[in-house]
Protein backbone atom coordinates (compact mmCIF):
# COMPACT_ATOMS: atom_id res chain seq x y z
CA UNK A 1 0.00 0.00 0.00
CA UNK A 2 1.19 3.43 -0.68
CA UNK A 3 0.18 6.78 1.09
CA UNK A 4 1.28 10.24 0.60
CA UNK A 5 3.53 11.48 3.51
CA UNK A 6 5.45 14.45 4.58
CA UNK A 7 8.91 13.63 5.70
CA UNK A 8 10.72 16.00 8.01
CA UNK A 9 14.54 16.36 8.55
CA UNK A 10 15.91 17.52 11.38
CA UNK A 11 19.62 19.07 12.12
CA UNK A 12 21.71 19.57 14.79
CA UNK A 13 19.95 17.73 17.61
CA UNK A 14 20.74 14.71 15.49
CA UNK A 15 24.58 15.09 17.12
CA UNK A 16 23.68 16.28 20.66
CA UNK A 17 23.65 12.71 22.36
CA UNK A 18 21.96 12.26 25.82
CA UNK A 19 18.83 14.97 25.26
CA UNK A 20 18.04 13.71 21.89
CA UNK A 21 14.88 11.91 22.62
CA UNK A 22 14.07 14.92 24.76
CA UNK A 23 14.65 17.14 21.70
CA UNK A 24 12.81 15.04 19.51
CA UNK A 25 9.84 14.83 21.76
CA UNK A 26 9.38 18.88 21.69
CA UNK A 27 9.97 18.67 17.92
CA UNK A 28 6.87 16.52 17.79
CA UNK A 29 4.82 18.23 19.84
CA UNK A 30 5.28 21.54 18.39
CA UNK A 31 4.41 20.05 15.00
CA UNK A 32 1.31 18.61 16.09
CA UNK A 33 0.62 22.12 17.69
CA UNK A 34 0.91 23.34 14.61
CA UNK A 35 -0.97 21.17 12.14
CA UNK A 36 -3.53 19.60 14.41
CA UNK A 37 -5.89 22.41 13.96
CA UNK A 38 -5.37 21.22 9.60
CA UNK A 39 -6.25 17.58 10.07
CA UNK A 40 -5.72 14.28 11.92
CA UNK A 41 -2.64 13.06 11.60
CA UNK A 42 0.12 10.67 12.72
CA UNK A 43 3.56 12.06 12.94
CA UNK A 44 6.40 8.98 13.62
CA UNK A 45 9.64 8.47 14.29
CA UNK A 46 11.63 7.05 11.93
CA UNK A 47 15.57 7.02 12.34
CA UNK A 48 16.89 10.57 11.67
CA UNK A 49 13.42 11.88 10.39
CA UNK A 50 9.96 12.23 11.53
CA UNK A 51 7.14 11.13 8.93
CA UNK A 52 3.45 12.84 8.98
CA UNK A 53 0.92 10.56 8.01
CA UNK A 54 -3.07 11.51 7.29
CA UNK A 55 -5.13 9.37 9.82
CA UNK A 56 -7.43 8.55 6.85
CA UNK A 57 -7.88 11.12 4.18
CA UNK A 58 -5.61 12.82 1.91
CA UNK A 59 -2.78 15.39 3.47
CA UNK A 60 -2.65 18.36 1.61
CA UNK A 61 1.23 19.38 1.85
CA UNK A 62 0.20 23.46 0.51
CA UNK A 63 -1.05 23.47 3.70
CA UNK A 64 0.84 21.81 5.80
CA UNK A 65 5.11 22.73 4.35
CA UNK A 66 4.33 26.27 5.62
CA UNK A 67 3.35 25.30 9.29
CA UNK A 68 5.87 22.64 9.65
CA UNK A 69 8.58 24.57 8.14
CA UNK A 70 8.09 27.58 10.42
CA UNK A 71 9.15 25.12 13.35
CA UNK A 72 12.77 25.93 15.04
CA UNK A 73 14.87 22.98 14.19
CA UNK A 74 13.74 21.74 11.41
CA UNK A 75 16.33 21.48 8.58
CA UNK A 76 13.19 21.20 5.38
CA UNK A 77 10.52 18.69 4.96
CA UNK A 78 9.89 16.32 1.37
CA UNK A 79 6.63 15.33 -0.06
CA UNK A 80 6.57 11.90 -1.04
CA UNK A 81 4.94 8.57 -0.32
CA UNK A 82 5.60 6.16 1.50
CA UNK A 83 5.34 1.91 0.70
CA UNK A 84 5.13 -1.50 2.29
CA UNK A 85 5.65 -2.70 -1.31
CA UNK A 86 9.04 -3.54 -0.62
CA UNK A 87 10.66 -5.89 -3.33
CA UNK A 88 12.28 -4.01 -6.27
CA UNK A 89 9.71 -4.89 -8.60
CA UNK A 90 6.81 -2.92 -7.04
CA UNK A 91 9.14 -0.09 -5.84
CA UNK A 92 10.41 0.47 -9.50
CA UNK A 93 6.82 0.74 -10.28
CA UNK A 94 5.54 3.18 -7.26
CA UNK A 95 8.35 4.78 -8.09
CA UNK A 96 7.46 5.67 -11.64
CA UNK A 97 4.25 6.07 -10.68
CA UNK A 98 5.38 8.84 -8.60
CA UNK A 99 7.70 10.43 -10.73
CA UNK A 100 5.35 10.87 -13.73
CA UNK A 101 3.05 12.72 -11.30
CA UNK A 102 5.95 15.65 -10.36
CA UNK A 103 6.20 16.07 -14.17
CA UNK A 104 8.26 14.80 -16.54
CA UNK A 105 12.10 16.09 -16.79
CA UNK A 106 14.73 16.02 -19.50
CA UNK A 107 17.30 14.45 -17.07
CA UNK A 108 17.34 12.38 -13.65
CA UNK A 109 19.19 10.55 -11.42
CA UNK A 110 18.28 7.85 -8.85
CA UNK A 111 20.17 8.39 -4.91
CA UNK A 112 19.07 5.31 -2.37
CA UNK A 113 19.53 5.64 1.20
CA UNK A 114 19.20 1.91 2.95
CA UNK A 115 18.87 1.99 6.21
CA UNK A 116 17.92 -1.32 6.72
CA UNK A 117 21.20 -3.33 5.99
CA UNK A 118 18.97 -6.39 5.33
CA UNK A 119 17.52 -5.10 2.55
CA UNK A 120 18.54 -7.59 -0.37
CA UNK A 121 20.12 -5.42 -2.80
CA UNK A 122 23.13 -2.23 -2.07
CA UNK A 123 21.65 1.29 -2.48
CA UNK A 124 23.40 1.57 -5.83
CA UNK A 125 21.31 -1.80 -7.14
CA UNK A 126 17.90 -0.15 -5.68
CA UNK A 127 19.34 3.03 -7.55
CA UNK A 128 20.20 1.40 -10.81
CA UNK A 129 17.44 -0.93 -10.70
CA UNK A 130 14.62 1.98 -10.62
CA UNK A 131 16.62 4.28 -12.38
CA UNK A 132 16.77 1.79 -15.16
CA UNK A 133 13.13 0.86 -15.29
CA UNK A 134 12.28 4.59 -14.96
CA UNK A 135 14.39 5.09 -18.47
CA UNK A 136 12.83 2.15 -20.14
CA UNK A 137 9.30 3.13 -19.48
CA UNK A 138 9.48 7.10 -20.43
CA UNK A 139 10.44 8.34 -23.80
CA UNK A 140 13.06 10.81 -24.37
CA UNK A 141 14.12 10.75 -20.63
CA UNK A 142 18.28 10.95 -19.90
CA UNK A 143 20.14 9.89 -16.95
CA UNK A 144 22.41 12.41 -15.96
CA UNK A 145 24.35 11.40 -12.76
CA UNK A 146 26.35 15.12 -12.16
CA UNK A 147 23.56 17.67 -12.57
CA UNK A 148 20.00 16.03 -12.97
CA UNK A 149 16.87 18.82 -13.62
CA UNK A 150 15.17 16.15 -10.90
CA UNK A 151 16.54 13.52 -8.36
CA UNK A 152 14.59 10.90 -6.95
CA UNK A 153 15.31 9.68 -3.51
CA UNK A 154 14.68 6.03 -2.48
CA UNK A 155 15.08 5.63 1.47
CA UNK A 156 14.68 2.36 2.79
CA UNK A 157 13.52 2.10 6.47
CA UNK A 158 11.01 0.38 8.32
CA UNK A 159 9.00 1.45 5.13
CA UNK A 160 10.63 2.73 1.88
CA UNK A 161 9.88 6.42 1.09
CA UNK A 162 10.11 8.10 -1.96
CA UNK A 163 10.67 11.70 -3.06
CA UNK A 164 12.21 14.40 -5.61
CA UNK A 165 12.06 17.52 -3.40
CA UNK A 166 13.21 19.33 -0.35
CA UNK A 167 11.65 22.28 0.51
CA UNK A 168 14.11 24.22 3.12
CA UNK A 169 12.40 24.92 6.74
CA UNK A 170 13.91 27.35 9.19
CA UNK A 171 16.82 25.39 10.55
CA UNK A 172 17.92 26.43 14.12
CA UNK A 173 17.46 23.86 17.19
CA UNK A 174 14.03 23.04 19.14
CA UNK A 175 12.55 25.81 20.68
CA UNK A 176 13.32 25.50 24.89
CA UNK A 177 16.38 23.44 24.18
CA UNK A 178 19.18 25.66 24.85
CA UNK A 179 18.10 27.50 27.73
CA UNK A 180 16.25 30.76 29.02
CA UNK A 181 16.45 34.48 27.96
CA UNK A 182 14.55 37.58 28.67
CA UNK A 183 14.32 39.50 25.78
CA UNK A 184 14.44 44.02 26.07
CA UNK A 185 11.41 44.50 23.50
CA UNK A 186 10.74 48.11 22.27
CA UNK A 187 8.10 48.33 19.41
CA UNK A 188 11.39 48.83 17.04
CA UNK A 189 12.50 46.54 13.83
CA UNK A 190 15.34 45.63 15.60
CA UNK A 191 14.64 43.91 19.25
CA UNK A 192 12.16 41.76 17.72
CA UNK A 193 14.52 40.16 15.08
CA UNK A 194 16.84 39.61 18.32
CA UNK A 195 14.55 37.79 20.34
CA UNK A 196 13.20 35.80 16.92
CA UNK A 197 17.03 34.63 15.88
CA UNK A 198 17.79 33.68 19.96
CA UNK A 199 14.45 31.32 20.10
CA UNK A 200 15.90 29.90 16.50
CA UNK A 201 18.82 28.23 18.19
CA UNK A 202 16.59 27.01 21.07
CA UNK A 203 16.61 29.34 23.80
CA UNK A 204 13.16 29.84 25.61
CA UNK A 205 12.50 33.61 25.32
CA UNK A 206 10.34 36.09 27.18
CA UNK A 207 9.83 40.17 26.85
CA UNK A 208 10.22 42.93 28.98
CA UNK A 209 9.09 46.28 27.66
CA UNK A 210 9.57 49.40 29.35
CA UNK A 211 7.04 52.67 28.79
CA UNK A 212 6.28 55.70 30.06
CA UNK A 213 2.96 57.25 30.29
CA UNK A 214 1.89 59.20 29.53
CA UNK A 215 4.67 60.04 27.35
CA UNK A 216 4.20 56.64 25.63
CA UNK A 217 0.91 56.06 24.92
CA UNK A 218 -1.60 53.31 24.94
CA UNK A 219 -0.94 52.39 21.58
CA UNK A 220 2.78 52.06 21.29
CA UNK A 221 1.78 49.40 24.14
CA UNK A 222 -0.55 47.83 21.67
CA UNK A 223 1.66 47.61 19.56
CA UNK A 224 4.58 45.63 21.21
CA UNK A 225 1.89 43.18 22.42
CA UNK A 226 1.15 42.82 19.01
CA UNK A 227 4.55 42.18 17.90
CA UNK A 228 5.24 39.96 20.48
CA UNK A 229 1.81 37.78 19.50
CA UNK A 230 4.13 37.18 16.07
CA UNK A 231 6.63 36.36 17.93
CA UNK A 232 4.51 33.77 20.09
CA UNK A 233 3.26 32.09 16.71
CA UNK A 234 7.04 30.67 16.29
CA UNK A 235 6.87 29.53 19.97
CA UNK A 236 3.96 28.71 21.09
CA UNK A 237 3.06 31.37 23.60
CA UNK A 238 5.17 33.82 24.93
CA UNK A 239 5.43 36.21 28.30
CA UNK A 240 5.61 39.50 28.07
CA UNK A 241 6.14 41.75 30.79
CA UNK A 242 5.09 46.20 31.12
CA UNK A 243 7.32 47.86 33.20
CA UNK A 244 6.47 51.39 34.24
CA UNK A 245 9.32 53.49 33.48
CA UNK A 246 8.05 57.15 33.99
CA UNK A 247 9.09 58.20 37.65
CA UNK A 248 12.29 56.88 36.88
CA UNK A 249 12.58 58.60 33.56
CA UNK A 250 12.02 61.98 35.33
CA UNK A 251 14.04 60.93 37.77
CA UNK A 252 17.11 60.91 35.55
CA UNK A 253 15.64 63.81 33.45
CA UNK A 254 16.69 65.88 36.35
CA UNK A 255 19.84 64.62 37.64
CA UNK A 256 21.98 63.83 34.78
CA UNK A 257 23.21 65.62 32.02
CA UNK A 258 21.09 66.10 29.15
CA UNK A 259 23.27 64.56 26.13
CA UNK A 260 24.22 61.17 28.67
CA UNK A 261 20.31 60.25 29.40
CA UNK A 262 20.34 57.45 27.68
CA UNK A 263 22.85 55.59 28.71
CA UNK A 264 21.98 56.53 32.09
CA UNK A 265 18.14 55.20 30.61
CA UNK A 266 19.57 52.13 29.26
CA UNK A 267 21.65 50.90 32.24
CA UNK A 268 18.31 51.18 34.35
CA UNK A 269 16.82 49.38 31.73
CA UNK A 270 19.61 46.53 31.95
CA UNK A 271 19.52 46.39 35.89
CA UNK A 272 15.68 45.74 35.88
CA UNK A 273 15.87 43.43 32.40
CA UNK A 274 18.52 41.96 34.66
CA UNK A 275 16.55 41.21 38.23
CA UNK A 276 13.41 40.06 36.27
CA UNK A 277 16.05 37.55 34.98
CA UNK A 278 17.28 36.23 38.06
CA UNK A 279 13.73 35.57 40.02
CA UNK A 280 12.41 33.79 36.89
CA UNK A 281 15.71 31.67 36.21
CA UNK A 282 16.90 32.63 32.90
CA UNK A 283 20.26 32.28 31.92
CA UNK A 284 20.86 35.52 29.71
CA UNK A 285 19.79 39.48 28.65
CA UNK A 286 18.93 40.07 25.12
CA UNK A 287 19.28 43.34 23.03
CA UNK A 288 18.23 44.66 19.45
CA UNK A 289 21.40 46.57 19.45
CA UNK A 290 23.22 46.70 16.34
CA UNK A 291 27.38 48.25 16.49
CA UNK A 292 26.84 52.04 15.41
CA UNK A 293 23.32 51.92 14.62
CA UNK A 294 22.41 54.80 16.63
CA UNK A 295 24.58 57.01 18.94
CA UNK A 296 23.89 54.71 22.56
CA UNK A 297 25.49 51.37 20.14
CA UNK A 298 29.00 52.58 19.60
CA UNK A 299 31.05 50.37 21.44
CA UNK A 300 31.83 52.77 23.53
CA UNK A 301 28.43 53.02 24.58
CA UNK A 302 27.69 49.81 24.78
CA UNK A 303 30.41 48.86 27.14
CA UNK A 304 28.98 52.41 29.38
CA UNK A 305 25.42 50.33 29.07
CA UNK A 306 27.01 46.83 30.15
CA UNK A 307 28.77 47.31 33.33
CA UNK A 308 25.65 47.03 34.97
CA UNK A 309 24.96 43.75 34.36
CA UNK A 310 26.79 40.44 35.02
CA UNK A 311 24.45 38.51 32.80
CA UNK A 312 25.90 37.62 29.78
CA UNK A 313 23.56 39.82 27.01
CA UNK A 314 23.45 38.45 23.47
CA UNK A 315 23.25 40.65 20.95
CA UNK A 316 23.06 38.96 17.67
CA UNK A 317 22.02 41.81 15.31
CA UNK A 318 25.57 43.42 16.58
CA UNK A 319 26.78 42.52 12.99
CA UNK A 320 24.21 43.05 10.91
CA UNK A 321 23.40 45.94 8.22
CA UNK A 322 19.60 48.03 9.25
CA UNK A 323 18.85 46.82 5.66
CA UNK A 324 19.60 42.63 6.53
CA UNK A 325 17.48 43.32 9.65
CA UNK A 326 14.53 44.76 7.78
CA UNK A 327 14.53 41.70 5.47
CA UNK A 328 14.71 39.60 8.32
CA UNK A 329 11.70 41.52 10.01
CA UNK A 330 9.87 41.26 6.95
CA UNK A 331 10.26 37.20 6.39
CA UNK A 332 9.19 36.77 9.83
CA UNK A 333 6.00 39.05 9.73
CA UNK A 334 7.09 41.65 12.15
CA UNK A 335 7.98 44.18 9.97
CA UNK A 336 4.61 45.71 9.01
CA UNK A 337 3.58 46.18 12.87
CA UNK A 338 7.16 47.95 13.78
CA UNK A 339 7.32 50.48 11.60
CA UNK A 340 3.99 51.80 13.10
CA UNK A 341 5.03 55.68 14.14
CA UNK A 342 4.64 55.44 17.85
CA UNK A 343 7.03 56.88 20.70
CA UNK A 344 9.60 55.19 22.40
CA UNK A 345 10.34 55.50 25.80
CA UNK A 346 13.97 55.95 24.63
CA UNK A 347 12.90 58.63 21.96
CA UNK A 348 11.43 60.88 24.66
CA UNK A 349 13.17 63.18 25.95
CA UNK A 350 16.32 62.63 23.82
CA UNK A 351 19.35 65.10 23.34
CA UNK A 352 19.48 66.71 19.98
CA UNK A 353 23.57 65.74 20.38
CA UNK A 354 23.38 62.43 22.48
CA UNK A 355 27.19 61.53 23.90
CA UNK A 356 28.61 58.85 21.30
CA UNK A 357 32.08 58.01 23.80
CA UNK A 358 30.79 57.97 27.19
CA UNK A 359 33.32 56.72 29.61
CA UNK A 360 31.92 53.98 32.10
CA UNK A 361 34.08 55.53 34.85
CA UNK A 362 32.23 58.49 34.51
CA UNK A 363 28.99 57.52 34.07
CA UNK A 364 29.71 55.59 37.39
CA UNK A 365 30.44 58.60 39.23
CA UNK A 366 27.71 60.48 38.11
CA UNK A 367 25.89 57.22 39.52
CA UNK A 368 27.14 56.91 42.94
CA UNK A 369 24.94 59.94 43.82
CA UNK A 370 21.85 59.18 42.40
CA UNK A 371 20.39 57.13 45.14
CA UNK A 372 16.79 56.58 44.61
CA UNK A 373 17.18 54.13 41.24
CA UNK A 374 17.40 51.16 43.00
CA UNK A 375 14.00 51.85 44.45
CA UNK A 376 12.60 53.18 41.03
CA UNK A 377 13.32 50.54 40.09
CA UNK A 378 12.42 47.81 42.92
CA UNK A 379 8.72 50.07 42.70
CA UNK A 380 8.71 49.09 38.62
CA UNK A 381 9.09 45.64 39.21
CA UNK A 382 6.51 45.41 41.92
CA UNK A 383 4.25 47.19 39.91
CA UNK A 384 4.83 45.22 36.40
CA UNK A 385 1.88 43.81 34.31
CA UNK A 386 2.81 40.34 32.73
CA UNK A 387 0.96 39.32 29.70
CA UNK A 388 0.67 36.15 28.49
CA UNK A 389 0.28 35.92 24.60
P1 LIG B 1 14.64 48.64 18.22
O1 LIG B 1 14.48 48.68 16.73
O2 LIG B 1 14.68 47.27 18.78
O3 LIG B 1 13.70 49.57 18.92
P2 LIG B 1 16.60 50.68 18.08
O4 LIG B 1 17.38 50.56 16.84
O5 LIG B 1 15.46 51.63 18.14
O6 LIG B 1 16.10 49.22 18.49
P3 LIG B 1 17.51 51.62 20.64
O7 LIG B 1 16.30 52.45 20.84
O8 LIG B 1 18.84 52.19 20.92
O9 LIG B 1 17.66 51.01 19.20
O10 LIG B 1 17.37 50.33 21.51
C1 LIG B 1 18.35 49.36 21.56
C2 LIG B 1 17.79 48.16 22.28
O11 LIG B 1 17.39 48.51 23.61
C3 LIG B 1 16.51 47.66 21.64
O12 LIG B 1 16.77 46.83 20.56
C4 LIG B 1 15.88 46.93 22.79
O13 LIG B 1 16.48 45.67 22.98
C5 LIG B 1 16.20 47.83 23.96
N1 LIG B 1 15.11 48.81 24.18
C6 LIG B 1 15.00 50.07 23.71
N2 LIG B 1 13.85 50.64 24.11
C7 LIG B 1 13.20 49.71 24.86
C8 LIG B 1 11.96 49.67 25.55
N3 LIG B 1 11.13 50.71 25.57
N4 LIG B 1 11.62 48.55 26.21
C9 LIG B 1 12.45 47.47 26.18
N5 LIG B 1 13.62 47.44 25.55
C10 LIG B 1 14.00 48.54 24.90
MG1 LIG C 1 13.71 51.58 19.14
Amino acid sequence: MEERVLIVKYGEIAMRGNNRQLFVKRLVETIRKNIDQYGSFYVVREQGRLIIESRGGDINFDVLVPKVNKIFGILGVCPGIKTDNRDIDSLSRVALKFFKEQGIPKTFKVVTKRSDKKYPLTSNEISAAIGGFIFDNIECIDVDVHNPETTIFIEIRNAVYIYTNFIKGCGGLPYGSSGKAVSLISGGIDSPVATWLMAKRGVEVSGVYFHSPPYTGERAKEKVKDICKIISSYTGGFKLRVVGFTDLQLYLLENVPHDKLTVFLKRAMMRTAEKIAVMEYSDALITGDSAGQVASQTLQAINAINAVCTMPVMRPLCGMDKQEIVDKAREIGTFETSILPYEDCCTIFVDKHPETRPKTSVINKIESKLDKIDEFIKKAIDDMEVIDL
